[in-house]
């Protein structure tokens, strides 16, 4: 069941993505070859604790740490840990942010020095991809519609879409109704409607689509071993568009009513 969002939880969520967005320019800051994945989800960490939230994660179906980590051919849900990120890798960073019993939820792949062309075309085209996505969650579109406008991007520029995970609605749960997968399915899924709010996020693998879980029981990795990309906001559909709640931009609240 879809659960639509009021003006207060929409404002709840958009403190909480706040907070998450402020995060996410400390990792840009501190970023860099040398660091390790447990040093990150520590400044991560007590970003958030003083700001009255906490890590969404730490603890979510056992989920050991505050945040994800995902270097190179990992894909997702990567533990932070002893890993020394170096230059020419990319790093996936998920964060999610609880503040008053909601959550916000949003992702974004760094690169480190200088990369590889093919891994900084995949990088790009998997931000672009997300941005293609949120355009399109619109009311009266369905979600197949945001699907279509990720898949579209992704294998248009020769890239896989992975199958196994998909975006989610989310609330006071971190994963709730809707399921918003990354490809076209035969049923287009929910028509999108006023105050539903959403994580969008494509995974986007260089070759291929298939990927398998790491004997950790989280770290998600692509099959083939070659990189993967993945970029997530929340936001909510409003009348007037979709509205980022995890980004810096400012929000006219007229809209939301
Ligand atoms: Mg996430
Ligand atoms: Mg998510």
């Amino acid at each position: 069941m879809v659960i639509l969002k009021t003006k207060e939880e929409i404002a709840t969520i958009r403190e909480a993505g706040k907070i998450l967005y402020g995060a996410m320019q400390l990792v840009e800051e501190k970023i860099q070859p040398g660091i390790t994945t447990e040093e990150i989800d520590l400044i991560v960490e007590n970003y958030i604790i003083e700001h009255d939230a906490t890590p969404s994660f730490k603890g979510f179906q056992g989920f050991p740490r505050s945040i994800c980590t995902s270097v190179g051919s990992q894909v997702v849900h990567g533990i932070p840990g002893d890993r020394v990120l170096k230059a020419g890798e990319i790093v996936s960073i998920d964060i999610g942010v609880n503040k008053n019993g909601y959550h916000s939820d949003s992702a974004k792949t760094f690169v480190l020095g200088d990369v590889d062309d093919e891994v900084r075309r995949l990088v790009d085209v998997t931000e672009k991809a997300l941005y293609l996505g949120i355009a399109e969650a619109t009311v009266g579109n369905n979600i197949g519609d945001i699907s279509r406008a990720i898949q579209t991007h992704a294998e248009s520029n020769g890239f896989a879409v992975v199958r196994q995970l998909v975006g989610h609605g989310l609330g006071r749960s971190l994963h709730e109704d809707p399921k918003v997968p990354n490809f076209v399915e035969r049923d287009p899924g929910p028509e999108l409607e006023k105050g539903m709010v959403l994580a969008i996020e494509p995974m986007i693998n260089m070759e291929e689509v298939d990927v398998l879980t790491e004997q950790d029981g989280w770290t998600i990795v692509t099959k083939d071993g070659k990189p993967s990309a993945h970029f997530e906001h929340t936001i909510v559909i409003l009348e007037t568009g979709p509205k980022i709640l995890t980004n810096g931009t400012s929000i006219n609240w007229e809209d939301i009513i």
